[in-house]
């Protein structure tokens, strides 16, 4: 059995912030699943939004998120992110983040994106999470207080009523986790004090998207079969351009080339945006990723085309570095040619229930970032938030731990049993399990996509779940891989996304529903939470 103060699981920005803010009174061992840069932080292109140019204001951020979380924001936690996010961008600089430089305010060159108001969104070139990640790791791995472990997945959360053989009938406490290592393949007892789990996304759930692998929802997984409260999981956002070509895996076109100037057109080079919505090519991404998938069903186009050819071709290779040399590497010279793009998996707002601290429904586990759920992104998250969201929450919950540390650390640590390996043997056909994956992805996309049916939905409800009864059923039978743990939890992540979208019958935000084309604010205007004890 291993002990620490704070187990933190991953190493993004939600992971690495909170991690440098409690080492200074806690010892904290950061588990992470795979090499420490592997996160969606580290693809992040387009900035992190704030109110940082006097031209800007908060009011007008807090009535841009909230527009865009089209009435399921919760108003206080806006007004709370939005005002305390000006600091934590300064103090990112503080840590050593390069943002751009320029003349936008906090001298910065700030950015313009879809759905905002006004040019607030501080960046490094297109290359804005990579630069975050680089200067927080540099300072984890300078702290004396921080245990970093690569290749260290958390399998399962430790609870108290486990260890103490007791029901708790709702109430319960994270002891730590088991966590397995997958070089060696022994599953570690890691107990901690507090857990806090920073593990990203869930894109891996769709056939499309733009996340890294990493992002297979296991802290939703881990935190629903613990018996925590999850949130608003039907709030899938599709990244309206995705890079389209067969050899580029998930490569992202930014929000911010739209913000430049971008011009959506189909094959013949007509923009097509202003028929979908007023706003035309700058629309929030589910109206643009809604019009892309209506255009494509319409025209029986595979993709069709982002063009900022009409920009000078020096900008464009100055303001969007990556992209230009990414896309040429696979033929396409975006200063002369319109990049082909289709809608993919992008974001998850929804995710592990938490208060304004960061605190899930389960004593000592809090979860920040993606994998959380705080009432920010509403209905739909408004660009560049995320990282936005990521270190204010890290930050609250920081200081939720600080004044509350002579408390917590009087936690006895409860002796904890193994895990057990009984009879399990290793798997010998790995078919078995990338089967079960791509069967999952695929329903996701066709089923839950972009736009929904009530009709998809029931079906897609009956084709999952033999598939999840044969994982529940054999998963002890094996001796755990990564991708076994992992397709555990898409397999979770899927059926909890789909009882969440069947469960709305309205459309709003991100969730778009054929049959239920309105609104409906007296029976949904609400957030749609779940727990395994009402399953
Ligand atoms: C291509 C792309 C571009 C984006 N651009 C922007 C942008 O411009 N602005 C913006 O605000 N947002 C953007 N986002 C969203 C934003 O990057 C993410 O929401 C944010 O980085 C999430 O940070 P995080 O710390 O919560 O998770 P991540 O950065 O994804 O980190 C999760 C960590 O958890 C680890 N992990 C996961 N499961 C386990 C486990 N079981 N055990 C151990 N470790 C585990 C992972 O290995 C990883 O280290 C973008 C996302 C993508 C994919």
């Amino acid at each position: 059995m291993f002990t620490s103060d704070v187990l933190v699981i991953g190493s993004g920005i939600a992971g690495l912030s909170f991690a440098l803010k409690v080492a200074s009174f806690a010892r904290v061992t950061l588990v992470t699943k795979k090499a420490r840069v592997d996160s969606a932080t580290n693809l992040a292109q387009g900035g992190i939004a704030a109110v940082l140019s006097s031209e800007d204001s908060l009011e007008a951020h807090i009535g841009d998120t909230l527009r865009s979380g089209d009435g399921l924001c919760n108003e206080e936690i806006v007004r709370m992110v939005v005002t305390e996010g000006p600091e934590r961008v300064r103090e990112l600089m503080e840590f050593g983040v390069r943002f751009q430089k320029g003349k936008g305010g906090a001298g910065l060159d700030l950015g313009m994106e879809g759905g905002h108001s006004c040019r607030r969104v501080a960046h490094a070139m297109d290359l804005t999470g990579r630069e975050i990640e680089r200067a927080l790791l540099s300072q984890v791995e300078r702290h004396q207080g921080i245990e970093v472990l690569e290749n260290h997945l958390a399998i399962d959360l430790l609870l108290e009523s486990k260890a103490s053989h007791r029901q708790r009938n709702g109430y319960d406490r994270c002891l730590g986790a088991y966590v397995l290592n997958t070089r060696s393949g022994e599953v570690e007892t890691r107990t901690a004090r507090l857990t806090v789990l920073c593990t990203g996304g869930c894109g891996k759930v769709y056939l499309y998207t733009t996340n890294p692998d990493i992002a297979t929802g296991d802290g939703v997984a881990m935190a629903y079969r613990a018996g925590a409260r999850v949130a608003n999981l039907e709030f899938v956002q599709f990244h309206p351009t995705c890079f389209y070509n067969p050899q580029a895996k998930n490569f992202l076109i930014s929000e911010a080339v739209r913000g430049e100037g971008g011009i959506l057109v189909d094959r013949d080079g007509r923009p097509f945006m202003k028929q979908y919505d007023p706003r035309g090519d700058l629309a929030t991404r589910d109206a643009v990723a809604r019009g892309i998938d209506a255009e494509m069903k319409e025209s029986g186009a595979d993709c069709v085309y982002l063009d900022i050819t009409h920009r000078p071709a020096e900008f464009i290779r100055e303001r969007f570095p990556t992209i230009y040399a990414t896309c040429k590497r696979f033929g396409v010279d975006i200063t002369m040619e319109p990049i082909p793009v289709v809608p993919a998996a992008h974001y998850m707002c929804g995710g592990v229930q938490v208060d304004a601290w960061g605190k899930s429904s389960i004593a000592c586990l809090l979860a920040l970032g993606e994998t959380a759920c705080t009432g920010l992104h509403g209905a739909n998250r408004l660009a560049s938030n995320s990282l936005l969201e990521a270190v204010v929450f890290a930050h609250r919950g920081a200081s939720w731990c600080r004044e509350n540390w002579s408390e917590l650390k009087k936690q006895p640590f409860l002796p904890i049993e193994d895990w057990r390996v009984g009879k399990a043997c290793s798997i010998e056909e790995n078919v078995l399990i990338s089967h079960n994956w791509d069967q999952i992805r695929r329903l996701m996309w066709n089923y839950v996509g972009i736009v929904r049916r009530e009709k998809r939905l029931k079906l897609v409800q009956r084709r999952l779940r033999p598939i999840l009864e044969e994982i529940r059923e054999h998963f002890h039978d094996y001796l755990l891989t990564a991708d076994l743990v992992e397709l555990r939890n898409i397999a979770v992540v899927a059926e909890l996304i789909i009882r969440c979208a069947s469960s709305r019958k309205e459309s709003r935000g991100l969730h778009y529903m054929v049959d239920y084309p309105g609104h409906d604010d007296a029976r949904f205007k609400r957030d749609t939470v779940l727990t395994r004890f009402e399953a």
